[in-house]
């Protein structure tokens, strides 16, 4: 039988499994590993939860929630809702709550953290050698150590970059930008020019390239360009920030093709790097791949063998459910049976961009499927969601499936929609379990449904 990491109070090591950085992955490896015995640390020197709680998913889907009430006031009228007066949005009351609620979720974490026995550190952690983590004044020796730390925001150099925020704090800005200037065309740029959008910001979003969202299906992205465009979001492609020079009232933000724009804030959405800084890995010599991620193997193994490490840091899929898939699958096979096991598959995870409307997909994107494949069937639905047919909104829904032709298999499934994140949690099982769209089209749709177009929709629309 193969040994595993579980030492059973025989360890010459202080703990099992020293953890640096309490956010999901982190914590969930934690409390996992304890589960199967092993004795854990965890340091951390910010919050707990990590970005994911803190400054990232939740925050952001709690303004996204409260940037839809703007729609929802304006379709209500359609439906007989007369409202005695035009709504108001405070700032500070959506502020607060939030950080009454991201409060409630440290705590449940730090409890969640002590009830399963696992010490909590308070600070920034340095790794010593293969086996030791320093921590303010103390030492502690760990047969493994986990590099748990996530990325950090990344911003341009440009002259006047002091005067942006990002996304660590652009959830508890001071006062409501009545003019907001999002640069970039990732998830977080389009999520938060959609929330300041919707809050009732006059919002511009600036995009390098020639469409954003970069990646993901180009009907796709055109269709949410549009539905961004008639949401009242100033796009601007194909250029970028020059500078920012504050001015009386705000900022004066001058784009590379000349224009000038003055806004009340500024956030940088470009992207997050590895957070390694001070972490004393250099030293170590621990491999980094060419992005300056750390590298490890199908084991979550650096190359220092003790040293693991599992989500954003690593360079993956910068997703919550990964790093915590990743935490359970490295704590089965170093704190488990050890049996062996197969890697992590990557295809196929859903995910969804919080725009308005949302983006929901899994798996191959039609050009992604062409290049692979080569003889494929596209199904596209494009329709006015019937609640519109009353509330008069112009908002339309895309809903898409991306067949292999020789095989019948659904390859990929896109929607750009209301809860399009919701409808394709449901689908992703579908298209993971390798099912053919003539098991899609034999399923009973659920009506009335948006979602029932993805099993009702018959012809090809091109091939
Ligand atoms: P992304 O990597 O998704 O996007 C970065 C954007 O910044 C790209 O559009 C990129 O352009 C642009 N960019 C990069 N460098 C520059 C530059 N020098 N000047 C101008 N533009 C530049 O990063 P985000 O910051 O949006 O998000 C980080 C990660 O967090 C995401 O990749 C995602 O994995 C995760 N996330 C997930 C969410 C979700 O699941 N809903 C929500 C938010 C974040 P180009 O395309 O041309 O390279």
């Amino acid at each position: 039988m193969v040994e595993n990491d579980v030492t059973d109070g025989v360890s010459p090591f202080d703990y099992d499994l020293f953890v640096i950085g309490a956010g999901s992955g982190g914590v969930r490896a934690a409390r996992t590993a304890v589960s199967l015995g092993a004795r854990v640390a965890v340091a951390e020197d910010r919050y707990l939860g990590g970005t994911c709680v803190n400054v990232g998913c939740v925050p952001k889907k709690l303004y996204s929630y409260a940037a839809h009430f703007h729609d929802a006031f304006e379709d209500a009228a359609g439906f007989g809702w007369h409202l005695p007066e035009v709504p108001r949005f405070d700032w500070a009351t959506l502020r607060d709550n939030k950080i009454g609620e991201i409060k409630r979720l440290n705590d449940i974490y730090a409890r969640l953290l002590d009830t399963a026995g696992v010490r909590l550190i308070n600070g920034r952690a340095q790794v010593m050698d293969a086996h030791l983590v320093r921590v303010g004044e103390e030492t502690f020796s760990a047969g493994k150590i986990l590099v748990a730390v996530g990325g950090w925001p990344w911003v341009p150099d440009f002259p006047g970059n002091d005067l942006v925020v990002t996304s660590n704090h652009v959830f508890d800005l001071e006062t409501f930008p009545e003019r907001f200037l999002v640069l970039g065309g990732g998830y977080i740029a389009v999520e938060f020019a959609s929330i300041f959008n919707g809050l009732g910001s006059d919002c511009h979003l600036i995009y390098r390239g020639d469409l954003f969202l970069r990646g993901f299906d180009r009907q796709v992205r055109e269709f949410t360009r549009d539905e961004m465009d008639k949401k009242g979001v100033n796009l601007h492609f194909g250029t970028n920030i020059e500078s920012i020079a504050r001015v009386e009232g705000g900022l004066k933000v001058s784009l590379t093709n000349g224009e000038q724009l003055e806004v009340d804030a500024v956030l940088t959405a470009t992207g997050r790097r590895p957070n390694l800084a001070g972490l004393g890995l250099d030293e170590l010599d621990v491999e980094l791949t060419e992005a300056g991620a750390l590298k490890v193997n199908d084991r979550f193994e650096t190359s220092v063998p003790s040293i693991l490490a599992i989500g954003d840091v690593t360079g993956g899929p910068e997703l919550t459910p990964v790093a915590l898939a990743e935490a359970m699958h490295l704590v089965q096979q170093h704190f488990g049976d050890n049996s062996p096991r197969s890697p992590i598959d990557y295809r196929n995870i859903p995910t969804a961009v919080f725009c308005h409307p949302n983006i929901g997909t899994v798996g191959l994107s039609e050009e992604e499927a062409r290049e692979a494949h080569g003889d494929i069937r596209v199904y596209v639905a494009d329709f006015r969601p019937m609640k519109h047919t009353l509330s008069g909104s112009r908002e339309r829904c895309l809903m898409k499936l991306i067949v292999d032709d020789a095989t019948d298999r659904v390859l990929g499934a896109q929607m750009v929609g209301e809860e399009a994140g919701e409808v394709i949690q449901g689908i992703a099982i579908a298209v993971r379990a390798g099912l053919t769209k003539a098991e899609f089209d034999s399923t009973v749709g659920i009506h009335p449904t948006g979602a029932e177009e993805f099993v009702t929709m018959r012809t090809p629309t091109r091939r």
